[in-house]
This record gives C-alpha cells, structure tokens and sequence, in this order.
C-alpha cells in the first residue's frame, strides 16, 4: 500500500458510502479512464466479472465459439465457460509470447469454414508484455470479430505508446492481490464504446430497469465494486507509476546480475512495447544446462524459502480444457517447459534479490 489507501477508505467509513457505489467509485473510475486513455471504465468486482460481460456484450452464447491465448492463466478462459460457449485456444509467438497473428488468422478460416465463425478474440497481454496488437486487430477486423483485451497484468504498459487495456473493442483489468496494483480483490471494463460502457454498468449492477419498483427484463450480475475497495484503488492509481517503475527496476537487475550466465535469457521488449514487467520470467536452455534445469532451481530456491514458480501452464494442456481445439506451435509448451518466475514483488528488498541472484548462480554451479 501506499500513503493515501487508509484515508480513502476512511472517507468511506466517515460518510458511511460502504455501498457498491459512491464517490471512491467514481473517482476511481475516472483516474482509470485517464490512466488508461479510454473514454469509459466500470470498476468491478473482479477481472473474470468484466471478462464474463465483456463476453456477453459480444453476444457469446452456448456453443458459440471464442479464441483465446492459450498461454496464460486460466481465468482469461473460464468466462468463456461461464456462457457455456467452446474455447479455442491459439499459441504464442515467441517475441511477446502472446497471442500469434498468423495462427489467429489460420484459426478464424478454418472455424468460420466449420460454420462456428468465432464471436470473439480473447487477447492477452502476458507478464505485462503487450501482445501484437496491430497486427491482431487488423486481422480481427478484416473477418469483423470483436477483440476483447485481457490487461490484468499489463496495467501500466504500452504498445507504441498506447495504454494496453484500450486496444481492443473491450478491455479488462484485475486488481487481484497479485496483481500490480491491488483493491484487494476487484478488477474493470474498459472501452471507448459509450453504449457498452454503459450496458456493463447495468448488468453488473442486477440489470435493474428504471422504475420505481423492481423491474429486470434480463439477468443481472452482483458484480460492482464496492466503494470500500475503490477507497484502496484510489491511493493505488497515485503509486502506479512508481510500482511500474519498481517492477521494472527488480526485472533489469535480475537481468544485468544472471544474463551473462550460458543458457539465461531474458524476454526482451519487442518494437514499440513498454512492459511493466509485472513479474521477472527467465527462460533456462536446457541444452546447455541441463534438462529440468527451472525445477532445480525451484526447488533449490524453495529449500531456502524462496518462492520460485514455473510459467503458466499453457490452457490447451489443463486437464479442464483437454475437449478443446488448439492450434499450435510448440512455442507457449517450450516456454512452459523451460521458464521460470522470480520473486518480483514490489517491496522485495535488495538483500533478498541479491539473495535470489546467489542462491541461483550456487545451484547452476
Ligand atoms: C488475474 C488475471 C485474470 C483475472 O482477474 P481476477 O481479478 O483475478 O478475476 C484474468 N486474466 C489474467 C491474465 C490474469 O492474470
């Protein structure tokens, strides 16, 4: 937390807004849609909540089928389950290790010749590292499929100096404790549509019609932020700027201390991607190290209390989704085979990431 959190919060205690609504909500949102550079932004309970109406607003029913990134975590897929529809998972491509356009493409044909033409494009922003945006959405546009953009991770990042988050014709945010910056729990739609901006905010609310008594012509959602938790959101947007740059600072000196070890490397940032590195991942050539060489590690570094942990484990491999088409390349597989996560929080100190960076050069040598 930062400085201002409690005093938000406080507010809200004060004028008794302990509510779904109230004034943290509305200045939350509105710091949001600046940050962001969107024109709307409904703050909501969490980033699957936003997910599951941004998919509904694409109109994905039973049996519709959705694309998604294979290579992420599994809460930018199980929306898609929330509406009975069929994920498809795509593989990565190896600069962003985010969603490839060329199998975007190949995907969106042969579906469409199948007679399931996809409802929606679930991209994803992975580690905070943008995905290839230009090239993903003038394909989505080409065969008119709405791309919704999975940011949870990349609050804080941009694509040719653009905020990840308002690419797509919808855009999610999480606030996650693990998230870069936190409500506790709680997450965003965001979008430049002003219709859709304002539907979010009525199906999230119970989809409650204007009447004087109770009146709901479709199903709603109890998927509003409370103002309590946009009181900690508020401070938090004040500290973003310095946590990216914190991120960043832990990600270069993991970088400058282990990249001149054989067989550790670095992602780096593509043309035109500013990364907020939420977390430091590095890849271990097994070839020159040794198989299963980020296992050791891990459990080398759990030994001493250390908390390590291997990339997502790509979609397309979770038991949850074995039914489901993938289309692959072998890039999100190897990544998964041979990544690892650091510790990246933004409060580690710098004894405990000189800790790290020793404790990995004694179990590769
Ligand atoms: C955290 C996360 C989500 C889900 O957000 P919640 O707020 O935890 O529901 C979705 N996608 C990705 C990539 C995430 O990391």
């Amino acid at each position: 937390m930062g400085e201002m959190e409690k005093e938000y919060v406080a507010q809200a205690f004060k004028t008794n807004w302990v509510a779904p609504l109230g004034p943290n909500v509305d200045a939350f949102e509105k710091q949001l849609a600046e940050f962001v550079g969107c024109t709307g932004t409904v703050s909501l309970s969490s980033g699957s909540a936003a997910l599951h109406l941004a998919l509904i607003l694409a109109d994905v029913q039973q049996g519709d089928v959705v694309l998604c990134q294979s290579f992420t975590f599994a809460a930018s897929a199980f929306p898609i389950q929330y509406c009975h529809a069929t994920p498809v998972f795509i593989d990565s491509e190896p600069d962003t290790w985010n969603l490839d356009p060329a199998l975007l493409e190949i995907a969106i044909k042969e579906q469409s010749s199948l007679g399931r033409k996809p409802k929606a494009i679930i991209a994803v922003h992975l580690y905070g590292m943008p995905a290839k945006m230009n090239q993903i959405l003038a394909i989505a546009n080409n065969y008119d499929i709405p791309v919704i953009e999975d940011a949870a991770e990349a609050l804080g990042s941009t694509y040719f100096g653009k905020a990840c988050g308002s690419f797509g014709k919808m855009g999610v945010l999480s606030f996650n404790g693990n998230k870069i910056i936190t409500t506790s729990g709680g997450g965003a739609f965001t979008s430049n549509d002003a219709a859709l901006v304002k539907k979010v905010r009525f199906l999230s609310a119970q989809a409650k019609e204007p009447a004087p008594y109770y009146l709901h012509k479709e199903t709603g959602y109890n998927y509003r932020m409370s103002n309590v938790c946009a009181g900690i959101g508020r401070g938090q947007m004040e500290v973003l700027p310095q946590r990216v740059a914190k991120r960043r600072e832990i990600f270069e000196f993991y970088r400058d201390e282990l990249s001149d070890i054989n067989g550790i490397s670095f992602p780096k940032e593509p043309e035109g991607c500013f990364s907020n590195r939420w977390l430091t991942t590095l890849i271990l050539d097994e070839n020159v190290l040794g198989a299963g060489v980020n296992e050791k590690i891990r459990l080398h570094l759990e030994k001493l209390n250390i908390e390590s942990r291997p990339l997502w484990k790509p979609l397309h491999q979770q038991p949850v989704f074995a039914d489901c088409t993938h289309y692959g390349n072998g890039v999100s597989d190897s990544l998964y085979a041979t990544g690892l996560c650091l510790p990246s929080g933004s409060n580690t100190s710098h004894e405990n990431l000189n800790k790290v960076v020793t404790e990995i050069v004694n179990c590769l040598s």
